[in-house]
Order: structure tokens, then C-alpha cells, then sequence
């Protein structure tokens, strides 16, 4: 099966290839900054590239899939955050890390292969940069490093612009020790109090952009097959990635660095970008405190990946409603036959939901497709179908299982919203029902009914006497 994706670098759908002398497929994504608790935006990439990565694994089992995706844990914001708690800057930093791979984790992430951390890599950042002083792509000034963005030929190649357009409408006040306004820095002197390392240039810490380009090379080696994140990444920071990388190594090709680029959409509110400068952010962790994580998987998975995406209530709960619909056929299914078998990936089952998905990740055409699964299902539940009903059961958690969806116990989904206590008087209840029943004791059982209808449960009666209940929507 050939995968297609669109590439940022050609502007349009390409085929995907694997190296030809690798049995290795990377993948790189940019990582968050940690100094706070993320918004649903940011979390939009890690379930987009979160797809990609299992379909990467399922298209291509023979290879190894090899995904990293950085901390940045260095870095202004950082420091301001640790000076207004007045605790060290690590402590902020393995806080926040560890609170956004929970959240990351509940919203159906699988951890990626490589977590580095821009503190760990130092060396090799300062390896690069040494490099590029040595060919004459950066200079020293003022305690700076910087990169001459005309000592890189492809510069702009990426997002698209020119150089000279570039030069001629900067206006931003430029530094005095910059050669060319557009040249960013690859080092600078820490500010009294911030981390700091030694360097043949001063003590001080690295850029961004070089963070990224040497936590690529030295958890991946290059080119890394897939470079990934969100669109506002394209420029300045992937553009400079590309030319820190290239320019390091004498290579041209932007190709040379990574060879697929990827960028999502953002995640909107009325039609503006969520983002923390404009204030309009809605935290991953409130999210969760009113939705299971797999509804705003859904949601966040409803559009295409390159279209923007508008984040609104309606959005949130059309997406549980068809959760509901489709762990509800899932939970008729197990009630006619019985445990459901754990759909095999990258077998016939999943075929059609794979096809959609190696068509630039077409979401939103994978999820109409498992409504069509669903309602076959339904339909064969209805006439009694039993083993085909079990068969389709299976092929529908198999293609969801490539979306990182529906892989939760149907009964389980219906029942989360009740606590153990709870659980166990519902349960009891059921029970009691249906001994009552049995023994044709009509009065008794119309009280529990009442009972579990003040409880807000459902009870749906199985097979031969059996029942279980779901809490209603
Ligand atoms: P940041 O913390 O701003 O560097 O963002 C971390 C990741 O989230 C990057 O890949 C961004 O491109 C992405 N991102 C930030 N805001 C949005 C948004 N509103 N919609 C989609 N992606 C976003
Ligand atoms: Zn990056």
C-alpha cells in the first residue's frame, strides 16, 4: 500500500518512500516548551503526528518507526516561571514535562520512542555551531553567535519567501551586531540568575532553532525521514532548522535535513488562533476534567489535519455522541457474542480505513468509514447474524485501532462515569432484577427499575435471562 502525504518543502501530495538504505522510517516533532500546562492547540500535532506514527508502524511493519519529540527546557518563559514560584528552573521544567506526558497519554498519545531534552544535547549544539563558524556561515559578536542567512543558498526555501523580499521589508529594530536583519542567533549570554554553560564564545545558552536541529541529528541521524509540527513552526523555526543543519554539513539540499516536512492547521476559536499570546486558550487538563480524552481525540481527529479546526462545545459534543454510537454497537455486539476479538492490525481487516488514512492522513474519511463498519454491524446485530456480527466487531476495532480509537471496553465506556461504590450498588441491583424476574416477582422488580432510573442507568437485558446497564448519556 503506497502512502501519500503532502509536503511542506514541494507544496503538494508526494509519495512516501522509505530510504532505500535504511530499515529504519524517523520521525521528528517539535515538542513543547515546558513552563505550563498546554492548551488543546498544542495538543493538536501530538494526536495528528500520534496517527501518523501508527500508521507509519501498520504501513510499514518490516521497518522500525523511530519517533522523537523534543522538550524544550530551556528557555525564557521557563526562567520566568521558575523566578515568580522562586523555585529552580528544573523543578518547573520536570513538572510541566511530566504533566504534559500524562495529558499527552490520556488523550491516547502513545509515548514516542525518544524524549530529548535541549539540556542534555548542549554539546552537539555547540558542535554545530562551532561548525558553522568554522565554514563561515555564523560569526561571534557581542557574546552572540550568529547565522549569516545569506551564507545559506536555500534559505526560504521552506515557507516560501525570498530572501531579498525579506530584507527589504524588515523593520523591526535590528541589533547592531547583526550582519543582516534576518540573522538569528544560535548563542547568547545568559542574563544573571538564568542557566548558563561554558563556550568557546562565552557562557550563555543556545538558541531555539539550533536546539532542534541538533536534537534531530543526534536522536535520529540525518536526514530524518519526517519533520513535523504545527504550521506557525514552517517559519522562522523549521526555515532555520533547515539552514543551520545544511549549512553545518556543506550540504544545499534542504533535502539534506529532513525528507518530508509536515505541518497542522491550528486549532481555532472563532476563527482565531488558539493561542496563549491572545488569551483564548482552553487547557488540555479542564478539557479533561469534563471529557473523557478519547472524545477530544475525536474531535481533534474529525478534521483533516491541514484544515483549520474550530474548537467549540457543539464540536465536543457531537464527538461524544459518536463515540456512544460506536462503543454502542461494539457493546450490542458483546452482549449477542460474547468478548470481542482485539482486531489485527495491518491485515485485510483494516484495509479500507488504512487506504483513507495513506491518503495524507485523511482523517475525517477514516472516521465516515468506521460509521459504515458500525452500521453494518447494527445491521447484522438486528438480524441475528451472530458470527458475522462477532467478525465485524473485530474489523471495527481494528480499523479504529489505527486512529487510537475505540480500544476502551464498551461496557467499561458506558459505565466510566460511576465510581466503584456506585458500580457495585448498580451491579446489585441488576443482579437482584433479574433473580426477581426470574421468580416472577413483578412488584420488586418495578421498584429496582425505578431505582435504577433515578440512578440514571439503563438497563438492557441480554440473552437468556442476563442484563447489563449502561449510565445514560
Ligand atoms: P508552542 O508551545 O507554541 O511552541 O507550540 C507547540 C506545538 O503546538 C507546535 O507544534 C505548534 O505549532 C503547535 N500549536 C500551537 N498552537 C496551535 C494551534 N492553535 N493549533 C494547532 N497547533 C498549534
Ligand atoms: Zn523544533
Amino acid at each position: 500500500m503506497s502512502l501519500t502525504l503532502h509536503d511542506t518543502l514541494s507544496r503538494r501530495k508526494v509519495a512516501f518512500t522509505p530510504r532505500p538504505d535504511s530499515n529504519r522510517i524517523t520521525l521528528y516533532v517539535c515538542g513543547p516548551t515546558v513552563y505550563n500546562d498546554v492548551h488543546i492547540g498544542n495538543a493538536r500535532p501530538v494526536v495528528v503526528f500520534d496517527a501518523l506514527y501508527r500508521l507509519l508502524k501498520a504501513v510499514y511493519p518490516d521497518h522500525q518507526v523511530v519517533y522523537a519529540r523534543n522538550v524544550t527546557d530551556v528557555d525564557d518563559k521557563i526562567n520566568a516561571a521558575a523566578q515568580a514560584e522562586g523555585v529552580p528552573i528544573r523543578e518547573i521544567t520536570e513538572r510541566f514535562a511530566e504533566r504534559y506526558r500524562t495529558d499527552m497519554g490520556r488523550l491516547g498519545a502513545l509515548p514516542p520512542d525518544l524524549e530529548p531534552r535541549a539540556t542534555e544535547h548542549i554539546a552537539p549544539m555547540r558542535e554545530l555551531i562551532a561548525a558553522l563558524i568554522g565554514n563561515g556561515a555564523a560569526y561571534a559578536a557581542e557574546g552572540h553567535v550568529l547565522f549569516d542567512v545569506t551564507r545559506y543558498a536555500a534559505y526560504g526555501a521552506l515557507s516560501g519567501r525570498s530572501l531579498g523580499d525579506m530584507i527589504a521589508g524588515a523593520r523591526v529594530e535590528v541589533a547592531p551586531y547583526k550582519k543582516n536583519p534576518q540573522d538569528f542567533v544560535l548563542w547568547k549570554p545568559s542574563k544573571p540568575g538564568e542557566p548558563e554553560w561554558p563556550s568557546p564564545w562565552g557562557p550563555g545558552r543556545p538558541g531555539w532553532h539550533i536546539e532542534c536541529s541538533a536534537m534531530t541529528e543526534a536522536t535520529l541521524g540525518l536526514p530524518v525521514d519526517i519533520h513535523g509540527g504545527g504550521h506557525d513552526l514552517i517559519f522562522p523555526h523549521h526555515e532555520n532548522e533547515i539552514a543551520q543543519a545544511c549549512a553545518a554539513h556543506g550540504a544545499e539540499q534542504p533535502r539534506a535535513y529532513a525528507r518530508y516536512w509536515m505541518h497542522n492547521g491550528f486549532l481555532t476559536m472563532d476563527a482565531e488562533k488558539m493561542s496563549k499570546s491572545l488569551g483564548n486558550v482552553v487547557r488540555v487538563r479542564e478539557l479533561l476534567e469534563r471529557w473523557p480524552g478519547e472524545v477530544l481525540r475525536f474531535a481533534l481527529l474529525s478534521a483533516h489535519y491541514r484544515a483549520p479546526l474550530d474548537w467549540t462545545d457543539a464540536l465536543l459534543e457531537q464527538a461524544k455522541k459518536s463515540l456512544d454510537r460506536l462503543y454502542g454497537a461494539l457493546d450490542d455486539a458483546r452482549r449477542l457474542t460474547g468478548e470481542i476479538g482485539r482486531g489485527r492490525i495491518g491485515t485485510e481487516a483494516d484495509r479500507a480505513v488504512r487506504e483513507l488514512l495513506c491518503d495524507d492522513l485523511n482523517t475525517p474519511g477514516a472516521l465516515s468509514a468506521l460509521f459504515a463498519t458500525s452500521d453494518r454491524l447494527r445491521a447484522e446485530l438486528r438480524a441475528g447474524q451472530a458470527s458475522a456480527a462477532a467478525e465485524t466487531a473485530e474489523v471495527l476495532v481494528a480499523e479504529a485501532s489505527l486512529l487510537g480509537l475505540l480500544q476502551d471496553d464498551p461496557h467499561a465506556w458506558f459505565t466510566r462515569g460511576a465510581d466503584a461504590g456506585l458500580s457495585a450498588r448498580i451491579e446489585a441491583l441488576v443482579a437482584e432484577r433479574v433473580q426477581v424476574r426470574a421468580a416472577k416477582n413483578w412488584a420488586r422488580a418495578d421498584e429496582i427499575r425505578a431505582e435504577l432510573t433515578a440512578l440514571n442507568v439503563e438497563v438492557l437485558d441480554g440473552p437468556g435471562g442476563t442484563a447489563t446497564w449502561r449510565l445514560k448519556a
